[in-house]
């Protein structure tokens, strides 16, 4: 066997900007494994439970992934939640990686092989106001893209007036009216609204064509959730702060959105968002991994989109120019499938060392100035 005695020897963190965390596994032969455990605004808290499963995998064969997964995820007693989930799913990818390249092949190939040939990707379109965001919207379409997620601005008050909605509802038919209808245009909630809100303006929203809703309401409440899906056609998604196969079953189970969103920085990793874009494949349910960060994530995300079926959409905001040696590229919102070995990619370290930074990036909080109280981000 190729790689006899593979060992893992140390773990190192980089700190990287704007907010992304870089993990580099290495081993006592020539193969490195990179994977991004982060959870945005908890650098340290993720660095501090990184440097704790460290002790586990220090002197460990990386390739027995499902194993080294089970034992640190269950081997604590204490399990689950944002901070351990992140560390253990940059661990994972990372071992990935590096079973990949002792293999010489990309992960997808270990993992059921190609469904496509190309992956749709999606970009961000964001703007103080209407032109501001319609002028964003057009330069992406004129780059390639044909499929973008928007938003509306916070704060969002639990019961909004007719006003506020009237604003949400002339804001996306400006960008409907811009891109036209062969744009694809998704739109982020951001869990801002309460379902009661929401149910009212996915409502309005609906003949402008909602690509998917993200979000709706906050998560963790599949009852509310349930309600607003029988409540419309818009295709409803959620699932970027929902955590493993256990926290994902209640939301398949009842059928509550369209489509799924694990992160797979956030989620388990790799191999765990496959196994909840199973479960989500018998209940016919779509899924388009979560990925505001950095190009391992996306890395790692493309990987599991080329093996999965029912992967519809990939969320990206970098494709790597500055990070890596060899940026993905995009033609026409697709990019094609990566063929070098493990992630398939190779960091530019001249680059990623310039982006050091020292973590404390913040998640903004928003205060609603109208009364002072905390409003959803
Ligand atoms: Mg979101």
């Amino acid at each position: 066997m190729a790689y006899k005695d593979l060992k893992i020897t140390r773990l190192e963190l980089l700190m990287v900007k704007p907010r992304f965390m870089f993990l580099k596994m290495h081993t006592n032969q020539d193969i490195v494994g990179y994977g991004e455990p982060i959870l945005e605004g908890q650098t340290h808290a993720v660095a501090g439970a990184v440097r704790a499963m460290e002790n586990y995998l220090l002197g460990k064969d990386p390739r027995q992934i499902e194993h080294h997964w089970q034992a640190l995820y269950k081997g604590s007693f204490y399990r689950g939640g944002p901070i351990l989930t992140s560390a253990l799913s940059g661990i994972e990818q990372a071992l990935w990686d590096i079973l990949g390249k002792s293999l010489g092949v990309p992960v997808y190939q270990l993992l059921g092989g190609a469904v496509r040939d190309r992956i749709r990707i999606y970009a961000h379109a964001h703007g103080a106001d209407k032109e501001q965001l319609c002028k964003r919207a057009r330069e992406l379409v004129d780059m390639g893209f044909n499929l973008l997620k928007t938003g509306f601005e916070a704060p969002v008050a639990f019961v909004e007036n007719q006003q506020f909605l009237r604003n949400c509802v002339e804001r996306f038919a400006a960008l409907r009216e811009e891109v036209g209808p062969e744009v694809d245009l998704a739109l982020d909630f951001h869990g801002r609204f309460s379902p009661t809100m929401s149910k009212r303006l996915i409502k309005e929203l609906e003949p402008l064509y909602p690509y998917f809703v993200e979000e709706p309401c906050l998560p963790g409440n599949t009852a509310a959730l349930v309600e607003l899906k029988n409540s419309t056609t818009v295709p409803l998604a959620t699932g970027e702060r929902i955590f493993t196969k256990w926290g994902f079953r209640d939301l398949i189970e009842q059928r509550a959105v369209d489509i799924l969103q694990p992160d797979l920085c956030h989620a388990g990793g790799i191999m765990e968002v496959k196994k909840i874009s199973a479960m989500a494949e018998a209940s016919d349910l779509a899924v388009a991994p979560h990925n505001p960060l950095g190009p391992i994530s996306l890395a790692a995300c493309l990987q599991l989109d080329a093996c999965t079926l029912n992967a519809v959409a990939q969320e990206q905001v970098t494709l790597g120019d500055g990070y890596l040696v060899k940026p993905f590229e995009m033609q026409n919102s697709y990019i094609e499938l990566p063929t070098e070995p493990g992630l398939g990619i190779e960091l530019d370290e001249e680059k990623v060392r310039a982006l050091e930074y020292d973590g404390n990036w913040e998640t903004p909080r928003v205060i609603d100035q109208r009364d002072g109280s905390v409003a959803e981000w």
